[in-house]
């Protein structure tokens, strides 16, 4: 069977260098038997839709905050730093692929690109405008798990992982507050935020807060997420 193309989005020199699409990514989709293929941000002109023909799957990679304006609002101290090329070029990309039915696998920052682009908001800094939540800026290293979420029973990602609790890593200060139409909050952490959704009306459209293309190498039910998401992309069209 030939193998998808996955199009994986990626940071941009100019806004942290260290966010580039880690290698994590790449080796997850290959383990699945995708083709990675990294996107390079190019906002405007057709870019995004032009990309699209060339991938089977979505990746929306993690990396910085998303500028206030997209989702309506003004920059809260805490809001950390933007790139507005990428966040819209990203939310172009996302909008295009769900017209199509794409699948798509949001991580990290890529769910709250999702969840934007949909018309949803989030937390531009948990700390400061939900106190009292857990640790979400873990400390300990990537491939470790942090904190547990609970599943929606039923949910498309239960149904993946296969249960109801996953422990998790988490690198985040942001998080997804009111949901877009159209989707549903499928996990929770134990302080009640949003770490995963997931469209009701679309074939594989999930976003996860975590990073599980960093916890697959060690954690089978990490990579199940992988496969899913290449098996979907497979069924293209
Ligand atoms: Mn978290």
């Amino acid at each position: 069977m030939q193998s998808p193309v996955i199009g994986i989005t990626s940071a941009h020199v100019e806004e942290e260098i260290s966010t580039y699409p880690r290698q994590y990514y790449v080796q997850a989709i290959a383990q699945c038997g995708g083709t990675p293929l990294l996107l390079p941000v190019l906002a405007g002109g057709g870019a995004a839709r032009r990309y699209l023909e060339l991938v089977d799957g979505l990746l929306l990679s993690g990396g910085g905050d998303v500028e206030p304006r997209y989702f309506g609002q003004e920059p809260l101290r805490g809001t950390g730093k933007v790139y507005p090329e990428r966040d819209s070029f990203e939310i172009e990309l996302v909008r295009a692929a769900l017209q199509q039915d794409m699948p798509v696998l949001a991580i990290c920052r890529g769910i709250q690109v999702l969840n934007i682009a949909q018309g949803g908001d989030i937390y531009q800094d948990i700390y400061s405008q939900a106190p009292g939540v857990l640790e979400h800026s873990q400390k300990i290293g990537r491939g470790f798990p942090w904190h547990k979420v609970d599943l929606v029973p039923d949910s498309r990602l239960s149904n993946v992982l296969g249960s109801v609790e996953v422990r998790v890593n988490s690198f985040h200060h942001q998080a997804v507050k009111t949901v877009a139409p159209g989707f549903e909050v499928s996990a929770t952490a134990a302080d009640g935020i949003t770490e995963a959704i997931e469209s009701n009306h679309h074939r594989f459209v999930i976003g996860v807060q975590w990073h599980p293309e960093a916890m697959a190498p060690s954690d089978p039910m990490a990579l199940k997420l992988f496969e899913s998401f290449v098996a979907a992309s497979r069924l293209k069209g």
